[in-house]
């Protein structure tokens, strides 16, 4: 099938960069090469992936994973996966657990799993580090104040009237938070590094607030607890981390990530912060923010509904892992912000689907075909016949499986046509066409219910045509797919729209959620060959004609569209030239 060949070139490409030559063109890897010939970091090259577990990872996440994982594999080195967890008010175990399990479907083992909160005690004991070297001091002041004193571009910072405190009561008072003597949100820990600084950053940032709630690893032993920009840069050292990759929007942190280490004794040498682009997807949200609200709301069923980018949904929906790897290798990492089409990583998952999933036969909206002519056994019984159909034309060793096929039959009704409008080659009355694999029929006759709807389309059939070629060499013009009535299962299918109708979601109102497409899925109830009872869940076929279809894991017969089978990228980049 020709619309199935898909982006096979843009998969050799992808391919080539699992052995580093196509990512050695990317600044990180330039990085790391120019560090290994200083010898910066001694040849060690150790990464790590460092999501906060207070969501489930989307498909943004896994272009970070593929980053983090594959660059240190490029290079001989170790990635570790860190769960940033020091906002217990957020976090999860349940998040933790689905990170660990994505990471592994990807297919990337971490070196090791570590989490901030395994640092609190070392986080702590520099902190008091900074305090007595008169860099810290502990702020009386409350979030509202300490927020509008901090300024803006052109507005200079004013500065706490706590900011020369002695060290001495800093170190007495930060001790005093530690051990619960302040209520929540009373005083925070801020650097002491300059509120004239024309980086915001920089303006005596917040290291620990109050803020008494359970956390699900240290439980209530704590009542404070360190910022992303106190704990990040310091579980990088304290791990060992050589170059600490993020995303643009953190750039403007670099210059504290390098002050806080610059103050500190480090066990390593001193991890750098390099920041890329994050990926973003036309029709798609990529913030765990607005991910969370649609689950809340209700808008879909679950952190995996099929049509969410996380990495459960678009696992459930059937999109292999090894189609999403070879898309994030092949957009490769930059600088550059920019939303790729969501048709372009439909076309990986299409190659890969096409390449790995069985054929089989399915018809989403049946319409009921009776062959006139069809012969009897001797009991007065319509005769079945087994049709020996392969399971996969790009890969012979899937073998073949034996279809029935009987005297009523189940074809889409798309495919007939009462008065066939201008270019309609399928079945209609007078008209020859191929079932697929079987014989040529002829549509004689329909049948109506009183409303006037067709219910059911009679046939001849030609016996001479058995596997479907005339011998006398006449051609049809179409080739349709067919179940046995007698044998065929009911099934249910999803068939899913983009869940955002606009490719920029919510470029006019600003909001993502206000362009949230109502009518994203579509439920059918189906007839599907009998082979199909057999496929494992979140197994994927091709129904023939249709599409890639990914059998739930949980619900019996039920069958989500992955995606179908045009690929609409090679439209897209035709008409972009
Ligand atoms: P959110 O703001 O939605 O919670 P986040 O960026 O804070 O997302 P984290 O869990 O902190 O999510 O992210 C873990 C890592 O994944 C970070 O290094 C982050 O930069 C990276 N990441 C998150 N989203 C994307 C994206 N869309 N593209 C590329 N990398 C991303
Ligand atoms: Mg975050």
């Amino acid at each position: 099938m020709n619309n199935d060949a898909g982006v096979a070139g843009d998969v050799g490409a992808t391919r080539r960069a699992a052995d580093g030559a196509i990512r050695a063109g990317d600044f990180i890897a330039a990085k790391i090469r120019e560090d290994n010939a200083t010898g910066l970091y001694r040849g060690r090259v150790q990464t790590r992936f460092p999501p906060e577990p207070n969501g489930y990872l989307h498909i943004g996440h896994a272009k970070a994973i593929t980053a983090d994982f594959g660059i240190a594999a490029d290079f001989g080195g170790s990635c570790n996966l860190r769960l940033d967890d020091t906002n217990p008010d957020t976090e999860d175990v349940e998040y933790v657990e689905s990170i660990i399990d994505d990471i592994a479907w990807l297919g990337y083992t971490p070196a090791n799993v570590c989490y901030a909160s395994d640092y609190f005690e070392a986080l702590y004991e520099w902190a008091e580090l900074l305090i007595r070297d008169a860099k810290a001091y502990v702020d009386d002041q409350d979030a509202e104040t300490i927020s509008a004193q901090r300024g803006g571009f052109g507005k200079p910072g004013v500065e706490s009237p706590y900011r020369e405190r002695d060290p001495e009561e800093n170190l007495r008072l930060f001790r005093a938070m530690r051990d619960g003597e302040f209520a929540d949100g009373a005083r925070v820990l801020r650097a002491k590094i300059d509120m004239q600084s024309e980086n915001m950053q920089l303006r005596d940032p917040v290291l620990y607030r109050i803020r008494r709630s359970h956390h699900h690893r240290t439980g209530d032993k704590w009542v404070i607890y360190p910022t992303y920009d106190w704990a990040h840069g310091q579980s990088d050292a304290l791990e060992g981390v050589t170059h600490s990759m993020c995303t643009l929007e953190f750039e403007a942190h670099r210059p504290l990530y390098d002050w806080c280490l610059e103050q500190l004794p480090l066990p390593y040498e001193k991890p750098q912060q390099l920041e890329f682009a994050r990926l973003e997807l036309t029709h798609t949200v990529t913030s765990k923010r607005r991910l969370r609200k649609l689950v809340d709301d209700g808008t879909v069923t679950g952190w995996d509904d099929p049509r969410m980018p996380t990495l459960v949904g678009l696992r459930r929906r059937g999109y292999p892992a090894a189609a999403i790897t070879a898309f994030c290798t092949h957009i490769g990492i930059n600088k550059t912000n920019s939303r790729h089409a969501i048709e372009e990583l439909e076309a990986f998952v299409r190659t890969e689907l096409n390449r790995v999933s069985l054929r089989r036969m399915a018809v989403i909206n049946p319409l009921r075909l009776v062959i006139d002519n069809w012969p009897q056994t001797e009991e007065g019984a319509p005769v079945v016949e087994w049709f020996t159909l392969g399971n996969n034309p790009e890969n012979p060793d899937d073998g073949t499986r034996s279809v029935p096929f009987g005297g009523v039959l189940y074809i889409e009704r798309d495919d007939f046509a009462e008065v066939p409008p201008p270019k309609f080659f399928r079945l209609s009355p007078g008209r020859e066409v191929r079932l697929r694999g079987a014989y040529l029929v002829s549509a004689t006759d329909v049948v109506k219910d009183e409303a006037g709807n067709i219910i059911e389309v009679h046939c001849t059939y030609d016996p001479a045509t058995r596997g479907g070629d005339a011998p006398d060499g006449r051609k049809v013009k179409s080739t349709m797919h067919w179940v046995s009535a007698e044998h065929a299962l009911d099934a249910t299918v999803n068939l899913y729209e983009r869940l955002f109708s606009t490719e920029v979601p919510g470029e006019s109102t600003g909001e993502p959620l206000d362009d949230v497409n109502p009518d994203s899925c579509t439920t059918l109830n189906c007839k599907v060959e009998a082979a199909l009872g057999d496929t494992a869940p979140g197994e994927v076929v091709q129904f023939e004609r249709l599409g890639y279809f990914c059998k739930d894991g949980q619900t019996p017969m039920l069958f989500h569209r992955t995606v179908g089978l045009k690929d609409e990228w090679a439209n897209i980049r035709k008409r972009s030239g």
